[in-house]
């Protein structure tokens, strides 16, 4: 369980975030949605440490993250997993072993335990035949697919998405998009920024509409599409669906 208080977001001098806050419960999917420069992608940022969390509160499973403590982002990094529109591989290593170096350098685990649970998630994300290949032989979408599978080997409580689709081709976008649904199905608690508004409507159990660092409305996805209650989320929904 994820909970976002009131978070305040800063670039330098210029406030970003201006007290967000929404839930995500266990087993959720819930999506930010909102226009370009809303500060979606801040919001995940700032959860990972990436961006500076000014002010608010961030708990996750009851645990407060004091993004102040020198150890806020090791923290912050045990319970959270983050991938962007740019998947980046380890060009020099084969797949499996993309998805298996955090746990076994940073967690100090058994390389053959780590293997067994790492290709048990490429199976997850259908790219088990590929375990021995190296990121320059696979197509955008398997390696978006191996850096989900890489951020999920750590084994995180949630997992955040930012936009993982959005670099791909076309045609590639189905089989990312079919590897979130599976690990929807797994019960996998995840928090995600997405451009794909039919996706969203189906997978998510709320959504969150941001606009200008603040939310403006929260719901479950058909109340939120068809029904918004602000001006600003119509006009946006107007425009993108
Ligand atoms: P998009 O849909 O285009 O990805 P977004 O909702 O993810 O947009 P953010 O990237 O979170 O928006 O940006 C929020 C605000 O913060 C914008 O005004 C943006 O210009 C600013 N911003 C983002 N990154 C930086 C940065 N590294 N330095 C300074 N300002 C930034
Ligand atoms: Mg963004």
């Amino acid at each position: 369980h994820l909970a976002v208080n009131d978070i305040h977001a800063n670039y330098g001098a210029l406030a970003v975030l201006h007290g967000i806050g929404f839930e995500v419960d266990r087993g959720e999917v819930v999506s930010l949605v909102g226009p370009s420069g809303s500060g979606k992608s801040t919001v995940l940022r700032a959860l990972v440490g990436l961006t500076l969390v000014t002010g608010g509160s961030v708990e996750v499973d009851g645990t407060r993250i004091d993004y102040a403590a020198p150890r806020a982002v090791k923290a912050a990094r045990d319970r959270m997993a983050i991938v962007f529109q740019q998947y980046n591989l380890f060009q020099n290593m084969n797949v499996l072993r993309n998805v298996t170096l955090a746990p076994t350098k940073v967690k100090g685990r058994k390389r053959a335990e780590v293997e067994a649970e790492a290709m048990e998630l490429l199976k997850l994300v259908g790219m088990e035949h590929k375990a021995q290949a190296y990121p320059d032989e696979l197509s955008g979408g398997q390696q978006q697919r191996v850096a989900i599978a890489r951020a999920l080997a750590l084994k995180p409580e949630i997992l955040l998405l930012d936009e993982v689709t959005s670099a791909l081709d076309p045609e590639l976008v189905n089989e990312v998009l079919d590897a979130i649904r599976r690990l929807a199905g797994e019960g996998m608690t995840m928090l995600l920024v997405s451009h794909e508004m039919s996706f969203v409507r189906e997978v998510s159990s709320k959504v969150v509409f941001m606009d200008a660092g603040r939310v403006v409305e929260a719901g479950p996805p058909d109340a939120i599409f068809d029904a918004p209650s602000s001006e600003r989320a119509r006009d946006f929904f107007g425009k993108v669906l």
